[in-house]
């Protein structure tokens, strides 16, 4: 079995015990994991707060922080192949989508490479004559960042990135579920340079690592992607810090087709949407309003697509569906769907883990049609390739429907009229809104959530400031000495 280690002040070890790590397409152990416990966590957040104030990082000019960030953007696309391999292996995530998108995520860490020198504090006018005031940016502090199983090296980019540019320091919690990845991430961080204790990569459980973790008196800064149930958690962990906190939760987004959409079109935005990473996706399209004229002939359309996507090996380069993650993941789908079924949803295809796979955490492409949003599979979440179609007449209803959702993190909107299209934009309770087309991102472009689908956003110029604290510095430019204050005048 292969074996990884965790980094922690610029060395590789193991940690304080050791778990195995299933493999997603026959539910076999592959590789032995380093669990941190809490004296580990502890290590890391001093080592990170330690290198916070040492000259070899905070005597670091921004441009050479940006240089470092340049250096790990390269490392991370030579390494590219290599850590889709990995990604493959541990999460199952099928190789033609991980290589793609691993390759891609070096562009954030260029990105805030650029831009770790551009932002400034700022001069203010103040109204007392004689005053000098500015405004310092300074780093937050030590960042802890926790990430989920999916795309850990995507979501984590999200995060080092910013806080590296402003100067902070970060220990990385990877998820328990798949940390290979990341873990093997940390060679990279390593060779690129930065000094030991500024960025430190660990996993472990929920209990030992995260909450020790996100609860550490020297961590001044949570940024968190997961689940809303565990943000909560970690909301309630912060209490004692005071951490600023920043989550990025899940989803139940809608995708909203009208009856002038091109029909090819929103068909392969639905099915990227919502089978891509086997569903496993914040921003999965996972609720489909249809308008009534489009609904025959666009389900018909869906249901052969999804009974003909080739499910397989993860990486083997024909899959176009691998397993899901874990086997928690295929339980709780096959129970959400039976459930859904007896409360009189409709089984269009799928809803079952398909043969021929022995132990792997497969689960079939699957197309339930609903007749209201009362139904557990247009409520929550699934992370699992299940999509929810429910029809609507008028476009009031196709946003009453969208915004019936204890979640808001993206939406489609499928039109060919313009004006409707903004005003979908202006109504749909989502952070991210795409118009006639689904998924996109940049590092240039902000991303989160409303309601339970988290608080603050990530990625674009912006992210940088939220790892930063504002210094307000008054320098009295007098010479004459200040009035005496018992003295009247
Ligand atoms: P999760 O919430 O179970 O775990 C996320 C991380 O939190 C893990 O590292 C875990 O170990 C840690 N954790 C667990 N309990 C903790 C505690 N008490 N204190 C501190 N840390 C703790 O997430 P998951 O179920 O593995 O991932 C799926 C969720 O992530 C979904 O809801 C999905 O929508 C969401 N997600 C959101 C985005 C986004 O950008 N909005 C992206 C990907 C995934």
């Amino acid at each position: 079995m292969q074996r990884f280690l965790q980094y922690i002040n610029g060395v590789f070890e193991e940690g304080a015990s050791s778990f195995e790590s299933l493999d997603p397409a026959s539910g076999q152990p592959w590789a032995l994991m380093p669990a941190a416990g809490p004296a580990d966590v502890d290590r890391a957040v001093r080592a990170a707060h330690d290198a916070l104030h040492a000259p070899a990082w905070a005597g670091l000019t921004a441009s050479a922080r940006g240089g470092l960030l340049r250096r790990l953007g390269d490392l991370l696309s030579e390494a590219a192949p290599r850590l889709a391999a990995l990604e493959t292996r541990d999460t199952g995530k099928i190789i033609r989508e991980t290589g793609g998108q691993i390759a891609y995520i070096a562009q954030y860490y260029h990105y805030y490479a650029g831009l770790a020198d551009k932002f400034a504090g700022q001069h203010v006018p103040v109204d007392k004559p004689d005053m000098e005031v500015f405004l310092r940016r300074e780093p937050i502090g030590v960042v802890a960042a926790l990430v989920p199983w999916n795309s850990q090296l995507f979501l984590s980019a999200v995060k080092l990135g910013p806080a590296l540019a402003a100067g902070c320091t970060v220990v990385l919690k990877a998820a328990e579920d798949a940390p290979a990845p990341l873990l093997e991430f940390a060679r990279l961080v390593h060779e690129a340079g930065f000094p030991p204790g500024v960025v430190n990569i660990i996993t472990g459980t929920g209990a030992d690592c995260g909450q020790v973790l996100t609860s550490h008196p020297l961590v001044a800064r949570v940024a968190f992607t997961g689940g809303p149930e565990t943000a909560r958690h970690i909301v309630r962990n912060t209490a004692d810090n005071l951490a600023y906190v920043t989550l990025e939760l899940g989803g139940k987004s809608p995708v909203i087709a009208f009856a002038d959409a091109d029909l090819d079109n929103v068909c392969n935005a639905v099915i990227s949407g919502i089978f891509a990473a086997s569903g496993q996706s914040c921003v999965a399209g996972s609720r489909l309003l249809v308008q009534r004229p489009l609904l025959a002939p666009l389900l018909a359309r869906l249901c052969e697509k999804a009974a003909a996507i080739r499910i397989g090996a993860p990486d083997d380069t024909g899959t176009q569906m691998g397993p899901l993650a874990t086997r928690r993941q295929q339980s709780r789908a096959l129970a959400l769907v039976r459930e859904s079924v007896a409360q009189g949803a409709q089984l269009l295809c799928g809803g079952s883990v398909p043969d021929g796979f022995g132990g792997g955490f497969y689960f079939a492409p699957t197309i339930l049609y609903c007749e209201n949003s009362d139904l557990p599979c247009v409520r929550e979440e699934f992370f699992a390739p299940v999509l929810s179609v429910l029809a609507f007449d008028t476009e009031e209803e196709a946003i009453a429907i969208a915004n019936d959702s204890k979640f808001g993190l993206a939406a489609g909107v499928f039109t060919r009229d313009l004006a409707r299209a903004h005003r979908l934009v202006r109504s749909v309770r989502a952070g991210v809104v795409w118009v006639n087309t689904y998924r996109a991102i940049s590092p240039m472009v902000p991303f989160g959530g409303f309601g339970e689908s988290g608080l603050g956003r990530e990625g674009g110029a912006e992210a940088i400031l939220d790892y930063t604290r504002t210094k307000s510095v008054w320098l009295n430019l007098s010479d004459a000495p200040l009035p005496d204050p018992f003295v009247m005048r």
